[in-house]
């Protein structure tokens, strides 16, 4: 979220960033929205302040995909979509992946 310094310069509360929005014609640019959800005055630093801007508008559109566990040589993934980034994080076991898995589809921050 768009948080104000003392010297009134604003940053986001995620990756203290200049807070910065999407302007008409950013929002309708793919080469400066985030994906082809976006909209005017949504947040153009991190994906967790997209994934907040929409889900407080009640979508998850475009945010995150295919989230999903598999078994690797060395333990647990966990792969993810998330706008256009492909994610991945690994783990030791089964129940550490599930557990995570659970937590993306419910819009934890990753
Ligand atoms: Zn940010």
């Amino acid at each position: 979220m768009k948080i104000m310094r003392h010297d009134q310069t604003a940053l986001c509360s995620y990756c203290r960033l200049p807070w910065e929005e999407l302007t008409p014609v950013a929002a309708a640019d793919p080469e400066l929205r985030f994906d082809e959800y976006s909209v005017e005055g949504e947040p153009v630093c991190c994906t967790a302040a997209v994934a907040e801007f929409r889900s407080e508008r009640g979508t998850t559109a475009g945010i995150r995909k295919s989230v999903k566990a598999e078994q690797t040589d060395l333990g647990w993934r966990v792969r993810w979509q998330e706008g256009r980034l492909l994610r991945a994080r690994s783990f030791g076991t089964q129940q550490g992946a599930d557990k995570f898995v659970q937590y993306l589809r419910q819009g934890g921050v990753a």
